[in-house]
């Protein structure tokens, strides 16, 4: 379908109806991550929504970091959010922007709102707060300190801005209602002492605003339009319109709200995320079995399947879950079409072709992709000597069996029909070799006796391949829900989720192979070079994902 025939979801809607009433001149959005981990597939859907719109309807939208909270955040974290972005295929409207930009304009805005009587300086500690703050079905009482006059408020505010109190010892709320069926509108806090540097601000401030406080008004002052987040700040929007329509903002933008990307087998938040990182679990945030936009580019997912996906998950105001494995399709989907395909033996049996002379080479041609002429031609050196998968041999077997077996015949990709002749073992009884004769004259061709060969193989030539490790990921969790209900996603950790394989045989073609070319490993998945681990002298393949979907299968 062609993005002018889909139909709209409800935020486009909303979007091209505001500018064709006039109520919105251009449309502005942002994405506003907070800088406290690295961002994960549930942030994809926010990106690709928020970036989505504005590239639709020729609007713009920002990066900006929401970093209210100095005790979580970290540059380390900025870096990979911006890389994140660009790489999913999304450019920023301007420089990347910082709530902490707008500490000096949200200070003021405090002051405007204790002056107009509507803001007071809190002394109830933490404990008190929540007694006075009442509950779903109770009323709140009015903070003692709620009458304080606005000089008394203007110069305790000042006193916490100068560091002259301890955390905890008092708070800045605005004034509206302690009986508010909504409990975000029973005189929240909007500033807080916190005496901690700010990896943006240094020591410039031992007083944070909220992020109620903080939000909409950068919203404000950044002239949002559509403010797009996720369903959790439903309740917060009276909140967020409350101090809109109170203080002398720029602009006035709106709130709305979507339900969260939720995925089977699968975690997404980034304070689980980030336990398994610290905890040792996974080899850190960029683990290829990561839901984390790094992980997943690790893993060999593209920014086009990432993107497919988040459209098809669609955007609703409905909770749901979403079945891994429609992420799997979209990047088998992808990589079907795009990746360039190669042969790799990932548990190399050697067959000896007795028949083919030991100082004879040939070259063969195979196709860089079946159906994908630009992407070239591969040559694969031919000898005497070549592997197989060690599956891929038995000496006996039933019809089924569409492979090499001692008597049977069976076409080497791109090459030779061969039949085996025996079975070389070790002293234990394993096989550890083939002997097998090549058909003449079977290079593209049936062979001139009417005997065909059942199946195809993969090979790769023993004397000309490359040695490499590759590495097979499978879920990270056993379990569909590993964290619902409160269960601990320790307890579904999936121990087979790393097989490391090491002395694999690749195909001579992938010595030039960068960690931006995906290819199809032929029979045995999609593959991509490990961008940490590689080195020129070892290289290190991830698989993306299987060629099927197989999980079903084993359970
Ligand atoms: P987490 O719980 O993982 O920490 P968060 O919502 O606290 O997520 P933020 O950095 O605040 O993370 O999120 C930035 C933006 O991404 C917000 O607008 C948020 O609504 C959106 N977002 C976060 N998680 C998801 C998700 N699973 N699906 C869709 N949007 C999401
Ligand atoms: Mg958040």
């Amino acid at each position: 379908m062609s993005e002018a025939e889909k139909p709209l979801n409800f935020i486009q809607k909303i979007i091209s109806e505001d500018l064709k009433e006039g109520r919105v001149k251009a449309l502005k959005t942002r994405f506003p991550p907070e800088p406290n981990g690295y961002l994960h597939i549930g942030h994809a859907k926010s990106i690709c929504l928020n970036f989505g719109v504005a590239n639709q309807y020729g609007g713009t939208c920002n990066l900006r970091f929401d970093d209210t909270n100095p005790e979580k955040e970290e540059v380390e974290y900025v870096e990979s959010i911006k890389a994140d972005v660009k790489w999913l295929g999304f450019v920023w409207d301007g420089d990347i922007r910082f709530t902490s930009d707008y500490f000096d304009q949200l200070h003021e805005w405090a002051i405007y709102l204790i002056k107009e009587g509507k803001a007071y300086v809190c002394d109830l500690s933490q404990e008190e707060s929540r007694t006075y703050r009442g509950n779903l079905t109770e009323a709140g009482k009015d903070s003692p300190y709620k009458s304080r006059s606005v000089e008394e408020n203007l110069v305790l505010f000042e006193k916490m801005r100068l560091g002259e109190f301890e955390e905890g010892v008092c708070s800045l709320r605005v004034k509206i209602d302690m009986a508010h069926p909504n409990m975000q509108m029973r005189d929240p806090v909007i500033y807080r002492i916190k005496k901690v540097a700010h990896h943006q601000t240094g020591d410039k401030w031992c007083i944070y605003p909220s992020y109620d406080f903080a939000h909409g008004q950068s919203d404000a002052i950044e002239e949002i339009s559509h403010s797009i987040c996720t369903l959790e700040f439903e309740e917060h929007r009276p909140l967020y319109d409350w101090f809109i329509a109170n203080l002398p903002v720029p602009a006035t933008p709106h709130q709305y709200e979507f339900s969260r990307l939720n995925v089977n087998y699968t975690v997404t938040s980034k304070r689980k995320l980030k336990l398994l990182v610290d905890e040792g679990h996974v080899d850190g945030w960029d683990d290829p079995r990561m839901p984390t936009i790094s992980g997943m580019r690790r893993r060999g997912f593209t920014p086009a399947a990432i993107r497919e996906f988040c459209d098809m998950a669609g955007v609703t105001r409905v909770d749901g879950v979403v079945d891994v494995s429609m992420l799997e399709f979209a990047i088998r989907e992808d990589l079907n079409k795009n990746a360039a395909r190669a042969m790799c033996v990932l548990h190399p049996l050697k067959v000896t072709l007795t028949n083919y002379p030991e100082d004879k080479k040939e070259t063969m041609t195979a196709p860089g992709h079946p159906q994908r002429d630009d992407l070239g031609t591969r040559s694969l050196p031919f000898g005497r000597e070549i592997y197989i998968d060690q599956d891929d041999f038995r000496e006996a077997a039933n019809k089924k069996y569409k492979r090499l077996v001692i008597g049977k015949r069976v076409r080497l990709r791109n090459s030779y029909i061969i039949e085996a002749d025996e079975s070389i073992k070790d002293e234990n009884g394993e096989i550890i070799g083939v002997n097998a004769r090549i058909i003449e004259n079977t290079v593209g061709k049936n062979p001139e006796d009417g005997i065909k060969a059942k199946g195809v193989i993969h090979w790769v030539s023993a004397d000309d391949n490359i040695d490499c490790e590759v590495r097979l990921y499978d879920r990270l969790f056993t379990e569909e829900a590993p964290d619902a209900g409160g269960k601990d996603m320790l307890d579904s950790i999936n121990p087979d989720s790393l097989q490391v394989l090491t002395g694999c045989k690749a195909e001579v073609s992938l010595a030039n192979a960068t960690a931006e070319d995906h290819y199809q490993f032929e029979r045995e998945g999609y593959f991509i070079l490990d961008s940490k681990d590689s080195s020129t002298d070892k290289k290190i393949f991830n698989r993306t994902i299987s060629l099927r979907d197989t999980w079903n299968k084993k359970s």
